[in-house]
């Protein structure tokens, strides 16, 4: 049986990562920092009990080597990291001292400890930030713009290093924004759909954005972790770009999730204050090395996912819902 540790198991890309793994037979160990919180993502897809939980200190690389020695992983991915761009400028030192040494420490303990030890790192197409040239390839130039970009470029270069100097088995997956019942709500899809859905019992509601002019390209998870797993599978390690292919625009994501719950758009106030300092006009890329070598299919229009999305968040949300306005499934 392969044992695999996830970080960020609480997570959105956690759970999902988790219940293909053991779909896939996967021994599947999951780091947390807590282990008396909830895991709701865990418990929503009923794997709760399947998963073996483990405290470790993401900080201090002994404790990721007791982790090792312990669990003796044949892979490992590293999903912990503070996520949120907008947060990152609240909290740059935080963010950015987090998302790299726990990945150096990681890349450390396995250098000392075994070095046949698979490890895959979640990274951003922030890190690309204001491209010059679209679609987005592994290697186009990178201009990060916010301090969570900078810390994802500073591990992906890590990562490179440790490929290169001592041969480990480490890869970057280059995720650009994917999206799932189980993104936490501060995240932009997610905000959308949850207060839209509120909205239509609360006629005097309205939801504040900030820029909808920007566009982005949008995935769905589930789909995403195959990725990562498929990545790992190979016997040469190389980083990918795992996207859609395309980019929407923010307002018509807006408009798309308010029509489908018959919602008015002019409840829509954009409140500049909810701008980022500074943010990416347009980014999509180009996923051909990942069809081609990892044979990774993703064929979702965005707005399919959204009414995915839409469906499920709403079937989550029955009670608060008036019986009357249920889509007819
Ligand atoms: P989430 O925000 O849902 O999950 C983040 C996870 O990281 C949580 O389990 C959280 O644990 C953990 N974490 C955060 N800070 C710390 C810390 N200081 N110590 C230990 N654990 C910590 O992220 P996603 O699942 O959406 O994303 C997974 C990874 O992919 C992240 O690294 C993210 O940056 C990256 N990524 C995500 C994209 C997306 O669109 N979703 C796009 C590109 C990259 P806790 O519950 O304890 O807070």
């Amino acid at each position: 049986m392969k044992v695999a540790i996830i970080t960020g198991i609480s997570g959105q890309d956690g759970a999902y990562l988790a219940q293909l793994l053991l779909s896939k037979g996967y021994k599947v160990i999951g780091v947390v920092r807590d282990l008396n919180r909830k895991l709701t993502g865990l418990e929503y897809l009923g794997i709760h009990n399947d998963v073996t939980l483990e405290l470790c200190d993401l900080w201090e690389q002994a404790s990721i080597l007791r982790l090792l020695a312990k669990h003796r992983p044949d892979e490992i991915y590293n999903l912990a990291a503070q996520s949120s761009v907008g947060l990152s400028f609240e909290y740059p030192i935080e963010t950015i001292k987090f998302n790299f040494v726990s990945v150096l420490n990681f890349l450390e303990a396995i250098r000392l400890y075994d070095n046949k030890i698979r490890f895959y790192q979640a990274s951003s197409s922030e890190m690309y930030g204001s491209v010059a040239k679209l679609p987005v390839a592994v290697n186009s130039p990178m201009h990060p713009l916010s301090p969570y970009a900078i810390s994802k470029a500073s591990a992906f270069w890590m990562i490179v290093n440790y490929r290169e100097a001592y041969k480990l088995q480490c890869c970057t997956g280059v995720l650009f924004n994917h999206e799932s019942y189980l993104r936490s709500s501060n995240f932009f899809v997610k905000k959308v759909i949850v207060e839209a859905i509120k909205m239509t019992t609360d006629p005097d509601m309205v939801l504040r954005l900030g820029n909808l002019n920007v566009k982005r390209d949008f995935g769905y998870s589930p789909k995403y972790v195959e990725a990562m797993w498929m990545m790992l599978q190979k016997s040469v390690a190389k980083d990918y770009i795992i996207c859609s292919g395309t980019s929407v625009l923010l307002a018509d994501v807006v408009r798309h999730v308010f029509n489908n719950l018959g919602v008015d758009t002019s409840r829509i106030v954009i409140d500049e204050d909810l701008n980022r300092l500074t943010d990416i006009e347009d980014i999509y890329g180009d996923n051909s090395e990942a069809t081609n070598d990892l044979g990774w299919d993703y064929n979702l229009n965005f707005y399919q996912v959204l009414d995915m999305l839409i469906e499920e968040e709403l079937r989550n949300s029955v009670v608060r819902y008036p019986l009357s306005k249920l889509p007819v499934l």
